[in-house]
């Protein structure tokens, strides 16, 4: 049996007045989710362990089978992974937005929605003034960058920027995590939790200088617009101690992951996937829905495992765009979950299809909320649950129940 996981980021929803007190994937037209759920079996899964916030790098990490208390290391590892930075054991690695201050406080956490080229360019220059041996600047996408420290301590409290605007910069900057490390193993040669924190904003604030002076920013202010004017370190940690999924799950030989998103594209390469990238991937209801489909069918053909990521729905989700929404939920049924069904059903060597979200994203909130989401299993001659459609109410009565975590991935490498 092959696998392949169908994610709708942020897809699930509340039951929301203006569709009738129906949620998203009631009321959108979805026939081809349906079909799964009533030929298949269907349930709820818990995404987020207690104690961690439901960012969707911890609930997809739970879904692929992991651990989130042995692996976590924060955002910095997964998108030094993503970008290409083969972490040392040594290495710190950690999130560097380019923000704009005004009048000492954050006014946003995007530098002015600065472009990977204008932010390529600011990353280098800072890595030539501020940069040695142990320090590394290293360029992400626009705003967001990596930071790499050698021997650095992960036991530091950073204010992620974009819960932050407006408030003054100086109050939150970096402080030293409160608890004794020093016996901790991982800590054995590294620099205190509190001479982590003493670099960091030594770095915030010579970054403030030097990007002060760049033409690209003295640009910007004569033109009256927003410079990228300081960096801003957040969610560090060391290399992931992932066991690969061929380890976890021995049936699975070789896979593949597919996303527009780093985050998750880091996921897949600590556990050993392939990372597909597709032209045209944006993330976004525009993005290559018929290209991601065609190479998730492709890798299928030749791997055992292919993890499908779709982030619209979530985009739309933040930007409190039912509508769109609604598109993306539409988007996924027939341009992604109908061509996969279609074309594994014709092959002889069974293929297993479960299509889940990571967390919802409901569009009242607009932002990610801690709570189960709907699942589907199906394969060819699945014997089906009572459940007739996708979504969050009827899978409340699916056959799986409430799972949680690492189970639904044992639960579906187990069909
Ligand atoms: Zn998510």
């Amino acid at each position: 049996m092959k696998h392949i996981i169908i994610l709708g980021d942020g897809m699930a929803d509340h039951a929301v007045e203006r569709l009738g007190g129906k949620t998203l994937l009631q009321a959108a037209h979805t026939p081809y989710m349906d079909l799964l759920a009533r030929e298949g079996k269907t349930g709820r899964l818990v995404t987020v362990p207690d104690g961690f916030h439901p960012g969707s790098e911890v609930a997809n990490t739970a879904i692929m089978g992991y651990d989130l208390n042995k692996v976590y290391e924060g955002r910095g590892p997964l998108e030094a992974a993503s970008i290409g930075y083969e972490m040392a054991p040594e290495d710190m690695a950690i999130r560097c937005n380019i923000i704009t201050l005004q009048d000492g406080k954050i006014l946003t956490h995007n530098g002015g929605n600065l472009s990977t080229e204008d932010g390529d360019v600011l990353i280098k220059y800072l890595d030539e003034h501020l940069g040695n041996e142990n320090v590394k600047f290293i360029t992400g996408i626009q705003y967001r960058h990596l930071l790499v420290i050698k021997n650095a301590s992960k036991h530091v409290v950073c204010a992620p920027p974009h819960d932050h605007p407006g408030e003054p910069w100086r109050d939150l900057l970096v402080k030293p995590e409160e608890g004794n490390f020093s016996n901790d193993p991982a800590e054995k040669g590294r620099m205190t939790p509190q001479e982590t924190a003493d670099l960091l904003n030594d770095l915030i604030v010579k970054s403030q200088q030097l990007l002060a002076e760049h033409p690209y920013n003295q640009a910007k202010v004569a033109k009256g617009e927003r410079p990228a004017n300081s960096i801003w370190p957040w969610s560090g940690g060391y290399r992931p101690s992932m066991q690969t999924l061929m380890q976890l799950y021995p049936q699975v030989k070789t896979g593949s992951v597919i996303s527009a998103v780093d985050l998750i594209r880091g996921i897949g390469h600590y556990a050993g996937l392939d990372i597909i990238k597709v032209p045209g991937a944006t993330g976004l209801a525009n993005t290559n829905y018929e290209g991601k489909t065609q190479a998730a069918i492709d890798a299928l053909r030749h791997q055992d495992f292919v993890y499908l990521h779709l982030e619209a729905t979530d985009e739309a989700g933040h930007d409190g765009d039912l509508e769109l929404k609604m598109k993306a939920i539409e988007y996924l049924d027939h341009r992604v979950v109908e061509p996969i069904y279609k074309e594994v059903s014709t092959w002889d060597e069974p293929v297993a299809i479960a299509v889940l979200p990571d967390h919802p994203t409901p569009v009242e909130i607009r932002t990610h909320v801690k709570e189960p989401v709907p699942f589907l299993f199906w394969y060819k001659g699945i014997k089906p649950d009572s459940v007739q459609t996708y979504d969050e109410v009827s899978c409340v009565s699916g056959e799986y129940g409430m799972l949680r975590l690492q189970e639904f991935m044992d639960s579906f490498m187990a069909l």
